[in-house]
Parts: C-alpha cells; structure tokens; sequence
C-alpha cells in the first residue's frame, strides 16, 4: 500500500531520492521468515519506514543530498540502519535532504526540491524535508532524521507532524556521515508521539561504534508516551522565544497549546533564560567549524565523484576541481566560514568565544530545570515559507532555527508536537518541549498529552 502511494504521490512531493520496489518486497518477505520462524521482532515488524539518505545503507545508495557521493555504495550499514533491520522495519527508500544536512528547507539539496504536502509551493523544512514530506504525504508512517540544528524538529512543525531530538549521545552517529559531530543526533518521525516513541525505542541505546555514545538505559519514552498526563508538573515558558519576528498565528496556537497544559493540571511559569539570544551566531560558528574538519575526508580519492583525473593533473588539482563541482553553495560558505574560525589568531575571537557561549546555555538549561520540569515554546517562528523566498538569503534561512538550536548546544532532549493551524492557508505549527539531558521520557509524556 506504501509503495503504492508512493508511486501516486511523489512525482509532485518528491520526498524520495531512492525506491527500489523489489528490494522493499524483498525485505518484507524476509521479516515474514523471520516471524514465521517464531523470532521475536517487537511492535514494528513489517512497519515501512523512509530512511534519511544520510544513513549509511549497504543495499541503497547513499548521497548526503551531494553530488560528490553520487553513485557511492556504503560498505556498511550505520548502528541506525542495522537496528532498523533487526527490529523487522521495511527501509522503503532513502529521503532527499539539504546537502550534508545543512540547510533548513531541503532546497540545499544537489539532486531535487520537496515540497510541502500541505501546500506544493511550500518547503517541507529541514534538512530532514524528505523524511518529514513523507510521512506528512502518508508515503510512509515513519521515518528517521538527523537533528544538529533542528533539522528533526522543525520539518516536523512545518508539515504537521512529530519529530524527536533525542539526548546527544543518547542514539548513535556511526554510520551517519558527519556534519557537525558534537551536535549531530538520529531521531524519529512519526505523526503520533508514540509512535515516535516506539521508533525512538528500536534504534536508540548504547553503541560501542560511537566513543559519544551514553552507556546508560534508553529513558522508558514509550511507557511516558502511553501515560501522556501532565498533571502535577511545572512547565516553564521561555520568556526569550516569542517576540519580535514571530508569525502572530504561531503565538496564538503556543498560547492555546499552555492553555491547554494548564488545563490538564500543569503549573505554568515564565522562565528566564538570557544566553539563549547568543545561541544563533554560536551555533553557526561552531556547525561550520566542525563540518569544515569533518568535509575534508571528501578528496577526490576516497568516495564518489573525481574530476579532472586525466593523467596531466596533480592530485591537489584534482581535489580541487572535484570539490569545486562536488560541493553545492551552502556547503562552500559553510567550509569558508569554519575554516577561518578555526585559523590560527582567530580562533579564541570566534571558537573559543562560540564554546563560551555554549557553556552558558547548558547553565541556563540548569537553573531552569531547578525551577521546572520541562520547558516550552514554538518550534519555529513561522509556518511553512514559500519555495525560494529564503533561498539566496542564507541569514533569513538560518533564523527557523531560532529556538530549535539550544536544546543541540546543551544536548538536551526535545521534540515538536502539532498544536493547530495558522495563517490564512491553515498551516501546521509545532509546539516545542525541552527537557534535561536524559529526560527523553519527561518531552514524549507531555507531548502525548498535548499534541492534536
Ligand atoms: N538548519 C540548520 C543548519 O543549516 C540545522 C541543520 C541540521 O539540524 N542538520 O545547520
């Protein structure tokens, strides 16, 4: 039935880089074997889902959104993508995503543009907009993503759906080709908090393969999402993300959705928390310094794409052509940018001060959870924004990330569930929760009590 779907719906959605119809009734001939054989595979057997195409896959292509991984065949299957398989998930394709994950409109991508369900003349946000056009256009009912900036979070607010941040360390990175490698997280879509949860719970835990990997049990997230109450718990507002800039059809559904908390018995308060300003400007100094490292390994030599490899050449030619083609806009800005951040003399002004500013929030984070259990705000500051308003605009581009970007500095635990609609055209807004690191349990317990 999904690939049925698929085949109806995503010539105008264009969520999917890869769909291989034999291979995916392949896989779940293989998990009816499986069963048959009295293996015990857990609530997602046989459920299909849509992998970012950021996962290593050793059956599937595996791109980055780039050019200078087209036509590369992983050797190995990421931790995420073997845990899929084990727990009996069908991988129906891998989705389209801003270039090595950068980007929050899915328009960075080398190969197509998505759209948004909702509205086809919409970005479906990112840079996880396949994984979340997807399950919003019933393609798939889960999906997995990759959140550095938000990159989960934000496509789920913009197509109405669910997308978690797990703890930092609390999913693993191996096999998930590097952005920004203190801040990259796997997550689950899904358009139900449990059924995230449940998605959570298959590929989450402690992985040897990652040396940031937390050797501690999964939060019970599913048991919370089930419970879905929030009577008795304090709730924080953050008293920063709200004013100026933000769509006043977001305020009114954030301000219903804390009415509503309220209502279920949650005290609501208004938390403080000054260093989350400077969030935004740290965050892009410390994102492209850490992908400007991480993208050197792209050489002409090792993966995919060589140009100019005709025997005249030196290999540092050849680097250089293949990653002048390889390499898309975004990505050259980005490597620009953390390349001179990082340089000698100027590091303690922008690193240095960047790391700073990333100690102050994980503080703000702390005094807050003294006082609540969870904190809330928008996701975004707007809905869905039309394809190409943004595009040239990198600043303007980088602002949906406003309120998403704490909670990966700190590494907290966060998701966005759907509180309503705005605007004329009646699109989805998300409601952010944030809890502590390891309080995975505490944002899927409110947002199951929330989310409409
Ligand atoms: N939009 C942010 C960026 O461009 C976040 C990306 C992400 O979370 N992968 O860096």
């Amino acid at each position: 039935a999904h690939l049925d779907r698929v085949a109806a719906v995503d010539g105008a959605v264009e969520a999917f880089l890869h769909v291989d119809e034999e291979a995916v009734l392949a896989q779940a001939r293989r998990v009816d074997e499986r069963l048959a054989a009295g293996e015990e595979l857990g609530p997602l057997a046989g459920v299909p889902i849509a992998h970012k195409d950021v996962f290593t896959t050793t059956d599937m292509p595996t791109t980055a959104g780039s050019r200078i991984l087209e036509g590369w065949r992983p050797p190995y299957d990421a931790t995420v993508t073997a845990r899929l398989r084990a727990a009996g998930l069908v991988i129906l394709g891998k989705t389209n995503m801003d270039e090595f994950a950068m980007g929050s409109s899915t328009e960075n991508s080398a190969y197509q543009v998505t759209h948004n369900p909702w509205d086809l003349g919409r970005i479906p946000g990112g840079s996880s907009g396949g994984s979340s056009a997807a399950v919003a256009a019933y393609e798939a009912p889960l999906a997995t993503g990759t959140d550095t900036g938000g990159s989960i979070r934000q496509p789920a607010a913009v197509t109405g759906i669910v997308g978690a941040k797990p703890t930092y360390g609390g999913s693993s990175r191996y096999g998930l080709i590097a952005f920004a490698s203190s801040l990259d997280t796997p997550g689950p879509f899904a358009r139900n908090v449990l059924d995230a949860a449940l998605l959570h719970e298959a590929f989450s835990g402690h992985d040897r393969m990652d040396s940031t990997s937390i050797d501690k049990p999964v939060p019970p997230v599913v048991r919370a999402a089930r419970r879905a109450d929030v009577a008795g718990l304090r709730i924080g507002v953050v008293k920063e993300f709200g004013g100026e800039g933000y769509q006043p059809g977001v305020l009114d559904r954030f301000n219903e959705a804390v009415e509503l908390l309220e209502s279920l018995g949650a005290k609501v308060v208004e938390v403080s928390c000054p260093n989350f300003t400077y969030a935004l400007p740290a965050y892009y100094l410390i994102a492209p310094s850490e992908c400007s490292s991480n993208l050197a390994r792209f050489d002409a030599m090792r993966y995919g794409l060589r140009v100019g490899d005709d025997g005249t050449r030196s290999a540092e030619e050849v680097m250089a052509l293949t990653r002048a083609e390889g390499f898309g806009a975004e990505v050259k800005r980005r490597i620009m940018l953390g390349t001179y951040a990082l340089s000698s003399g100027y590091y303690d002004a922008y690193y240095g001060k960047a790391q700073q500013i990333r100690t102050l929030i994980s503080r703000d984070f702390d005094a807050a959870f003294e006082q609540v259990d969870a904190l809330v705000s928008p996701t975004t500051p707007t809905t869905a924004f039309p394809i190409g308003e943004r595009a040239d605009d990198p600043m303007a581009m980088y602002l949906a990330d406003l309120c998403t970007i704490p909670a990966n500095l700190a590494g907290n635990a966060a998701i966005s569930v759907p509180c309503g609609l705005a605007g004329e055209d009646g699109l989805p807004v998300g409601l952010q929760i944030m809890a502590p690191v390891l309080g995975d349990d505490r944002v899927y317990r409110v947002g199951a009590a929330v989310e409409r």
